[in-house]
């Protein structure tokens, strides 16, 4: 489809050194570098933001966060389309729900997936919903997800994710606002955890962290 891959990372990019940045001494040791600085998140956040109030402006619309690891992106987006409504003419009514998915154990994806909370979602009915992921990799999430919604019948659903993972075999579903394309790697931060750990990577300078060099404490 015509859907846009976001900032594309290359398979060969290292990263910036962790001596670059600063970042929590409990965790020194256990990351290799800095894979998106925050800044560009930020940045890549608020284009992102603009597209969707550009797409969607005027209608009402109920954000979908998925927890744990959507918080920070959801956060930071809603922030920055409340920004773009305060200073256009267009606004945009939203209000925000929370569901959580776990699909994860250790870093594996592993079938079986649970809808935690929130299962009647019967308030989405008729409604424009934004549905916001921090990271798509199989896409067997996403496609989970976007089955549970459909079933409460909503107006239009629409999809951001601020990662999506170049991996040959996805489920086809694609977010229709994607923040960065990035390889098939493991990242950690901006909410995005390992086994909980890691998820406090998200103020003053960067997150995004391959898995490589990890020996986890
Ligand atoms: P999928 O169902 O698309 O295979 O996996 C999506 C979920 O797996 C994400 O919502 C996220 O919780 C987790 N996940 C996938 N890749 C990564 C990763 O590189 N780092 C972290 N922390 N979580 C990931």
């Amino acid at each position: 489809g015509g859907k846009e891959r976001g900032i594309v990372i290359n398979d060969d990019w290292p990263g910036y050194s962790l001596e670059l940045f600063n970042y929590p001494k409990h965790y020194s040791g256990d990351l290799e570098c800095v894979y998106i600085p925050h800044g560009v998140i930020m940045d890549r956040t608020e284009r992102l933001a603009r597209n969707i109030m550009g797409d969607l402006g005027d209608h009402d619309i109920v954000v979908l966060c998925v927890l744990k690891a959507g918080y920070q992106f959801c956060a930071d987006l809603v922030e920055r389309i409340k920004a773009l409504s305060r200073n256009s003419d267009h606004t945009l009514p939203m209000s925000v729900n929370f569901i959580r998915l776990k699909s994860y154990v250790n870093d594996q994806s592993t079938e079986d997936l649970h809808i935690v909370g929130a299962e009647d979602l019967s308030f989405l009915t008729g409604k424009n919903v934004l549905i916001v992921e921090a990271i798509v990799d199989t896409g067997k999430t996403m496609k989970t997800l976007l089955k549970h919604v459909e079933a409460f019948r909503p107006k239009m659903i629409k999809v951001a994710g601020l990662l999506v993972k170049r991996v040959p075999n996805s489920s086809g579903c694609l977010p229709d606002y994607v923040g960065f394309e990035i390889p098939n790697r493991f990242v950690v931060g901006y909410a995005l955890d390992y086994n909980e750990y890691f998820r406090d990577l998200n103020d003053s300078a960067e997150e995004m962290f391959p898995q490589e060099a990890w020996t986890l404490p």
